[in-house]
């Protein structure tokens, strides 16, 4: 007769124990639904929260937005900074923007490098990746250096292949609904 199923429940290891070792990842969050900024500051969150040091660059931002959560991780005591004069498509001089998104991505190299950061969040850097402002082979090379310990999160729409090749954890949002289409603008608190 075959074996009663409780006594195969009994025996099957819930999980599987892991054999690595622990150390810091590379994270992305891509993909068109909403979520993946959030859950980047998600993880801000859950490692200040363990007394670990956390930095935030956004691309995308410029210098002095001031929303929700700059203001939240502000009390904090959270660095997060904006690289970028607004969006892309609103710049009149593209130019600047590059220029400036390549500043800001080697000052965000820095950070990474530097070994004084738990957790260093890249946001949305995907963009000026794909607009050829930020040189994907410098990126990767970037966290291939990086200090073993040193976690990096990367956010943004369209991740380029190398890049969720060369990382540990990977995440695609996907958008089954966004209330943006059914025409409600972006709301305090929830978009910014
Ligand atoms: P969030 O910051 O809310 O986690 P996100 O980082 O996933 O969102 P982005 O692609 O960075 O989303 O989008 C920037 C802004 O557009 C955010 O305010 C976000 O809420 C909003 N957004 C995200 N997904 C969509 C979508 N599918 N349609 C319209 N707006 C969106
Ligand atoms: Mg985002």
């Amino acid at each position: 007769m075959a074996q009663d199923w409780r006594e195969e429940v009994k025996t099957e290891k819930p999980y599987r124990k892991p054999t690595g070792q622990r150390r810091g990842l590379v994270i992305v969050n891509t993909g068109d639904g909403k979520g993946k900024t959030t859950a980047a500051l998600g993880l801000v969150l859950r490692a200040v929260g363990r007394g670990y040091t956390a930095r935030i660059f956004q691309f995308m931002k410029h210098a002095g937005a001031a929303f929700g959560e700059h203001r939240a991780l502000e009390r904090l005591g959270v660095e997060i900074e904006g690289l970028g004069d607004g969006f892309s498509w609103t710049s009149k001089d593209l130019e600047r923007s590059a220029a400036l998104a390549y500043a800001g991505w080697r000052r965000a190299r820095e950070a990474v490098l530097g070994g004084e950061y738990f957790l260093v969040v890249l946001d949305e850097i995907t963009y000026p990746i794909r607009y050829g402002w930020v040189p994907l082979e410098e990126v990767l090379e970037t966290l291939r250096q990086r200090p073993k310990k040193v976690t990096v999160v990367l956010t943004g729409r369209g991740a380029p292949e190398p890049l969720i090749e060369l990382a540990d954890t990977v995440s695609e949002v996907r958008k089954l609904k966004h209330a943006f289409d059914a025409g409600v603008p972006a709301q305090r608190g929830i978009e910014h």
